[in-house]
């Protein structure tokens, strides 16, 4: 007989432990150990097979098992214990509550194209989903009034497999959203929340969901509802899928339909951060409701700008999402009357005129307060890639700077370290993490304890690694004895290093294979053995990443490889976790400079795994010459080849002559000492800086805060603020051609003693302009060749580029001068005094406008110079 119906019976959660279900649904599991094994000790292997999803294992748990657990008092004791740990989690006050007071409760609103959270919930490719989702954990432990918006995608990123030939092949698995830790928001009646967006000759509608992270609420849309036509269904499909059309409708759901969401939910962000130019339409958006409340588009302008927050992740074209022209006019032409600007202007809000597309990384620059790169190296790449929109601005004066990533610390460390901090170091080590105090006493582990925790997890990791493999083989049909060989595999007693990541090109996976005699030499040390782990997802659209894979694949099935270098298949959060806190070196080989951060050798060096990369992103402010390894140098290449080689040979080197002979120098007791000695202090230096802790601290003292306070201010008052700071603006412009230093004079001595004044008086032309509209200032600072290391390296990867500028001050201090007289011919002089440092230094003279409400020196970017004097 056929069925006619079905139903699907869920277990009942005991009254006794029925908060396990609240528990399921708040990620904060992700970075609390106990709680997770609550869910563990009802049922390890279910536990494993649900792939550490509690909403599915609850969905999954058999009756009696809970029953079980409820009757069990050590059960019931931890449960107690977790239910009380979370209760003063979310109801203590935190560390915002004690800064800030005076701004409880005005929401910082973060978008972003990806949050990678937690395994259960696969939605993010790589770094800038880590770091979302990491971000969004430290905003909660700090009590930051901060919601995340995002897209829910059916089918997440990918599901990676790799076949019998070592092709990388994506599955799509449909995710079950209520097997996942999300949930639809209700409005009061029951019904769900839905709001819209308009696409090209249709209205795409759109349900919201709610995620929580501690205190922290991630909102995701989702456009798979049957009111949408089966194509828009799908628009919510995939991450960093299908066509340009199906990009850049991503980007007007997350943007628009996001601020459409939080507007239906009530919330009303004071501060709104675009996590990437993915989420740059959010600004529209707001102009739009700005101009339909009666407020003219250019008040509107300053009024969006204030509270605007940009960060931008990557130096990697494929990171800078652009549109043409003919995309913008069919998917926003009938924006343009709306918010009463010309077809010109809209477009100008993103343009850029020498590639003649619409940028969504300029569109945001141009309409943010604040904006940064992700460490200081990208904060200077950056500035060196947008320097043609900036004339006449020295680099170090644009206005990008950097706020280097970090890391959830407690997410990543391993419960098994965890407990070794527990014993070794002071009280409250979790809640102190940015205290150098709390690492001190890392040097009175005993370095066998440490030593013996590390082996622990690396058999553990290394038992997970054969997992892996056997699955891979299982699924490709492959016979009993190569399937029984993985056994044999990866040797728990051998030097291992790790390199797992997006399979991107520049990322160079296949750095440490260019020299294969040298590695098979390496690799097959009766004495000395090293081996290696891979893992990584290329996108399924970049076929050289796939080439890599395959490259690597065929590898490990060649003597004498086979064994000693495996490919581990589908890399995501859980296997991530496993690797970084199980192999013994962390290996990262991005082309300089363009690895933007990177963040994995940060989760590797709180467990106490030795970061050896090249000094790139977040490495050269980290690499003390004793905390890690660093490979190659910091030099311009002309060549990538070049690049390629000498970066492979300083690696070879590294290996045979520090890493491999320290790694096997034993003491009696086959502890290496000085190897111990390196983890101390890779876990005394590196966690205390490169965690999420001090870098939302960061946004928050340096961005949010001030953008809270400029938006109260320019929304005030009937935005007469932001009405007055745009007249300005626009009448400084209107004026600027006519402003000019005439001359200046300054003694023309080539050498001065040490304390002697330097007096410098300029003749100032500031048409009709008021001397309190500008700053005229000395500027003074080093000489030298301004060319950047690695300019040539950006020009190979077509990178945006400019005329080299003449020889620019750098380490640029600023003098102000003071107006003495107005002159008859209506020009100003103005007077200024100097005592320089010892050394060489460069000084000229330069106006620029000046006003109390700009965020930057350099918000309106015009300057004008000394003539040569
Ligand atoms: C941390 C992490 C990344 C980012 O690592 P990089 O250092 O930027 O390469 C990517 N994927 C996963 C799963 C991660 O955990």
């Amino acid at each position: 007989m056929y069925f006619v119906r079905t139903v699907t019976v869920v277990p009942k959660l005991p009254d006794k432990i029925a908060r396990l279900g609240e528990l399921a649904r708040n990620l904060w599991f992700s970075w609390h150990p106990p709680a997770r094994e609550l869910f563990r000790q009802i049922n390890g292997p279910l536990w494993e097979e649900v792939r550490h999803n509690p909403v599915r294992f609850l969905l999954n748990v058999r009756q009696d098992e809970l029953e079980k657990a409820a009757r069990d008092s050590d059960y019931l004791d931890l449960y107690n214990q977790v239910m009380n740990e979370l209760d003063n989690y979310l109801t203590a006050p935190a560390w915002f509550d004690r800064e800030y007071p005076q701004h409880a409760g005005q929401v910082i609103a973060y978008f972003s194209a990806e949050f990678g959270v937690h395994e259960s919930h696969p939605t993010y490719s790589g770094g800038l989903g880590l770091l979302a989702g990491d971000h969004c954990k430290s905003a909660s432990d700090l009590g930051i009034p901060f919601v995340g918006v995002g897209l829910l995608y059916k089918s997440g990123y990918f599901t990676q497999r790799i076949n019998r030939e070592g092709w990388q092949e994506a599955h799509y698995p449909y995710l079950n959203f209520y097997e996942m830790p999300v949930k639809p928001i209700t409005n009061p009646d029951g019904s769900e929340l839905i709001v819209s967006v308009e696409l090209p000759g249709r209205t795409v509608y759109l349900k919201v969901w709610q995620m929580k992270v501690g205190r922290v609420v991630i909102y995701y849309l989702d456009a798979d509802l049957s009111r949408n036509n089966m194509q828009d269904r799908t628009l919510t499909g995939q991450l960093y899928g299908g066509d340009r059309d199906t990009r850049i409708s991503q980007e007007i759901i997350l943007g628009i339909g996001g601020v459409r969401a939080l507007r239906a939910l009530n919330i009303h962000p004071r501060a709104w951060h675009i996590n990437e130019g993915h989420a740059a339409f959010l600004l529209l958006e707001r102009l739009r409701e700005l101009v339909q409340a009666g407020v003219p588009v250019d008040v509107a302008r300053e009024a969006v700008r204030a509270g605007t927050i940009f960060t931008t992740h990557t130096p990697v074209p494929a990171g800078h999402d652009v549109f043409s022209a003919e995309m913008m006019e069919k998917y926003f032409g009938q924006w343009y009357e709306q918010l009463h600007m010309d077809r010109e202007t809209f477009l100008g809000l993103g343009w850029d005129e020498e590639q003649r597309v619409f940028n969504m990384t300029l569109l945001a620059m141009r309409l943010s307060s604040f904006c940064n790169g992700v460490s200081k190296l990208h904060g200077e790449v950056t500035r060196e890639m947008f320097r043609r929109f900036y004339p006449g601005i020295p680099l170090e004066e644009m206005p990008i700077t950097s706020i280097t990533n970090g890391v959830h610390h407690l997410s990543w460390l391993a419960p098994e370290l965890q407990a070794l901090f527990d014993r070794h170091l002071k009280n409250g080590w979790r809640n102190n993490i940015c205290r150098p105090e709390t690492w001190v006493n890392v040097a009175a582990i005993p370095p066998d304890e440490l030593w013996a925790v590390h082996c622990q997890l690396k058999e553990k990791m290394i038992r997970i690694a054969r997992d892996n493999l056997r699955g891979q083989r299982l699924c490709n049909q492959e016979p009993a004895l190569r399937i029984r060989e993985v056994e044999r595999y990866l040797d728990p007693a051998a030097l291992t290093i790790g390199f797992a990541r997006r399979f991107a090109t520049y990322k160079r996976a296949n750095l440490l294979l260019r020299d294969r005699e040298r590695l098979a030499r390496l690799v097959s040390d009766p004495q000395r053995p090293l081996q290696i782990i891979f893992a990584g997802k290329a996108h399924p659209a970049d076929r050289a990443g796939q080439e890599l894979i395959k490259q690597i694949y065929e590898l490990t099935n060649q003597e004498p490889f086979k064994g000693r270098i495996v490919f581990l298949e589908n890399y995501d959060i859980a296997l991530a976790r496993t690797l970084l806190q199980g192999v013994d070196v962390w290996l990262n080989t991005p082309r300089r400079p363009l690895e933007a951060s990177g963040t994995s050798g940060q989760k590797a060096a709180v467990n106490g795994v030795i970061h050896c990369s090249v000094l790139d992103g977040w490495w050269p402010e980290a690499y003390d010459g004793e905390n890690g390894f660093a490979v190659g140098e910091i030099r311009a290449y002309p060549d990538e080849d070049i690049q390629d080689q000498d970066d492979a040979c300083s690696l070879y080197a590294l290996l045979e002559e520090t890493i491999i002979p320290m790694y096997y120098d034993r003491d009696r007791r086959g502890v290496p000492r000085a190897w111990v000695e390196l983890m101390k202090r890779s876990l005394q230096t590196i966690p205390p800086q490169f965690n999420t802790e001090r870098m939302v601290k960061e946004y928050c003292r340096l961005f949010y805060v001030p953008a809270v306070e400029r938006d109260i201010r320019f929304t005030g008052d009937n935005y007469t603020p932001a009405r007055q700071l745009q007249e300005f603006k626009q009448r400084i412009a209107e004026n600027w051609s006519r402003v000019a230093i005439i001359s200046v004079k300054a003694g023309d001595a080539k050498s001065m003693g040490v304390g002697d004044p330097l007096h410098i008086e300029a003749v100032v032309q500031l048409g009709s302009l008021a001397p309190e509209e500008v700053a005229v200032e000395i500027v003074y600072g080093n000489t030298g060749d301004q060319s950047f290391l690695y300019s040539e390296v950006l020009d190979t990867s077509c990178l945006v580029r400019t005329a080299r500028q003449q020889e620019q001050l750098r380490n640029i201090s600023r003098m102000p001068m003071t107006p003495a007289e107005r002159l008859p011919d209506g020009n100003h002089r103005y007077t200024g005094r100097l005592i320089l440092p010892q050394g060489t230094l460069g000084y000229t003279v330069r106006v620029r406008p000046v006003h109390p409400d700009f965020a930057h020196i350099f918000e309106l970017p015009l300057v004008a110079w000394a003539p040569a004097f």
